[in-house]
C-alpha cells in the first residue's frame, strides 16, 4: 500500500515509517520538522519506497494515497506551548485537511489522539468510556481541547461522510529518538542522569503515569489501523503499570548508575494527578497488550541517549 504518515519524522512516527517500510509498503512522510529532526529517518532516506516531503498539514495537501496515520503535532508540554495558536491550528486544521484528502481518496485514516483528552482524570484508570475533565482554558488546553476536536471531526466525517476512521488514545510513551530536549520527563531524567545533573522533579514526585515502550505502541497502531472497519475506536493504548515520577527517577539513576541528585521543582499548571490506561478493549478486540517493561525499555533508551551524547550536535 501507499501509506501517509503525517509528522513522521518526530520520535513515534519515525518508528511507525520504519515499521511500515519493513512490511514491504511505499511510505509518504510528510513533516514540517517543528520536533521532528532529519537525523530520526536518515537510515531510511536510501530505501526507494521511502519519501519525505517537508509540508504544514494546517495548508491543504493534495497526494496519492491509500492509507493515513495522522500523527503531525508537538507531544511535549514545553514544545506545545511554545506557540499554542499553532498547536491548536495543527490538530484542527490539520485534522479537516486530512480528513478532505481521506474523503477525496476514500482512504482509511488513522488519528493520534492522547490520553490527555481525559484531562485530570476523576475516574481511575481511565476507560474509554469517560468523558475527561479538561480546563478549556489553561497552558494545555491548547493540545487537550485540539485533540478533543480531532476527535470530534473525525466522528462527524465517519458519520456524515462514511470515512473509514481509526482513533488512538495514546498514553505516555517513550523510547529511542525522543527529543533530548522536548521537556517529556523520561527524555529529561534520562539525559540529566547520563550528565550527572540535577533530576529535576516537579512537586513531591507522586504524581502518576503509566510508560509504555516505542516498539509496543507501533505494534497497536498497525493492529489498530488493520482492524475491522467496525472498530473506529477511541482505542486506549497505553501500558497499565502505573508509576511515581519519583519512582521512576529512582529507576533511571539506578540504571544509568548515576551520581545526579533529586531536585524539587514547582509543579506546572494544571498537570494530572494520576494516569493509568484500561486497555481490556485493545486486548479484546486487537488482541493486543504491552509486553516491554519499564526496565528493558529504559535501557534501551539509555543506550539511546548514551551515543547521542557523544555526538556534537545533539539536537
Ligand atoms: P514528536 O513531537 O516527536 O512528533 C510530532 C511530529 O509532528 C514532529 O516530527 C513535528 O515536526 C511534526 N509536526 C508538528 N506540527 C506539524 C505540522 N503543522 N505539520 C507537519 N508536521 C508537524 O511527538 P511524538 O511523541 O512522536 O508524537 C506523535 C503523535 O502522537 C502526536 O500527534 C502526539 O500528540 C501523539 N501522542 C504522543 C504521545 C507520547 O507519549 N509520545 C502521547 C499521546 C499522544
Ligand atoms: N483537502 C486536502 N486535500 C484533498 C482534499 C481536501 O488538503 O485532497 C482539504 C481542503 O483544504 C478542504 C479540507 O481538506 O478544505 C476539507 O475537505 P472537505 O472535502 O471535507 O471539505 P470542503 O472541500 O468542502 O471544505
Ligand atoms: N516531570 C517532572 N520532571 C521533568 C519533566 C516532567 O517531574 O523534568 C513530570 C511532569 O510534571 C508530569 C510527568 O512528569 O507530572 C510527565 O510529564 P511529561 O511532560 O512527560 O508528560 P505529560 O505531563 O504530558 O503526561
Amino acid at each position: 500500500m501507499r501509506i501517509l504518515v503525517t509528522g513522521g519524522a518526530g520520535f513515534l512516527g519515525s518508528h511507525l515509517c520504519e515499521r511500515l517500510l519493513s512490511e514491504g509498503h511505499d511510505v509518504l512522510c510528510v513533516d514540517n520538522f517543528f520536533t521532528g529532526r532529519k537525523r530520526n529517518i536518515a537510515h531510511l532516506m536510501s530505501n526507494p519506497y521511502f519519501e519525505v516531503m517537508r509540508h504544514d498539514v494546517t495548508f491543504p495537501l493534495y497526494v496519492e494515497v491509500d492509507q493515513i496515520y495522522n500523527l503531525a503535532c508537538p507531544a511535549s508540554p514545553v514544545h506545545y506551548q511554545h506557540d499554542p495558536v499553532q498547536t491548536t491550528k495543527t490538530s484542527v486544521h490539520g485534522a479537516i485537511n486530512m480528513l478532505g484528502l481521506a474523503k477525496r481518496l476514500g482512504a482509511r485514516i488513522f488519528q493520534a489522539s492522547t490520553s490527555e483528552v481525559y484531562g485530570d482524570p476523576e475516574v481511575h484508570p481511565q476507560p474509554e468510556s469517560y468523558w475527561g475533565k479538561v480546563n478549556p482554558i489553561g497552558i494545555r488546553s491548547c493540545y487537550d481541547e485540539g485533540k478533543r476536536c480531532a476527535e470530534t471531526l473525525f466522528f462527524d466525517y465517519y458519520r456524515q461522510h462514511n470515512l473509514s476512521i481509526k482513533v488512538a488514545r495514546i498514553f505516555n510513551t517513550y523510547g529511542p529518538r525522543m527529543h533530548p530536549n522536548d521537556g517529556r520527563v523520561v527524555s529529561n531524567f534520562v539525559v540529566q542522569a547520563l550528565r550527572n545533573e540535577d533530576i529535576t522533579i516537579y512537586g513531591e514526585g507522586q504524581q502518576t503515569r503509566s510508560f509504555c515502550y516505542s516498539d509496543d505502541l507501533i505494534d497497536g497502531f498497525v493492529r489498530l489501523m488493520n482492524s475491522p472497519e467496525e472498530l473506529t475506536g477511541p482505542v486506549n493504548l497505553g501500558n497499565p503499570n502505573e508509576f511515581t515520577i519519583l519512582e521512576l527517577a529512582e529507576k533511571v539513576i539506578e540504571l544509568t548508575g548515576s551520581a545526579s541528585k533529586l531536585i524539587f521543582k514547582p509543579l506546572p499548571e494544571d498537570d494530572p494527578k494520576q494516569r493509568q490506561p484500561d486497555i481490556s478493549l485493545a486486548t479484546e478486540k486487537l488482541d493486543w497488550a504491552p509486553s516491554v517493561e519499564l526496565a528493558e525499555g529504559l535501557n534501551k533508551t539509555i543506550a539511546y541517549f548514551d551515543e547521542l551524547l557523544k555526538t556534537s550536535d545533539i539536537y
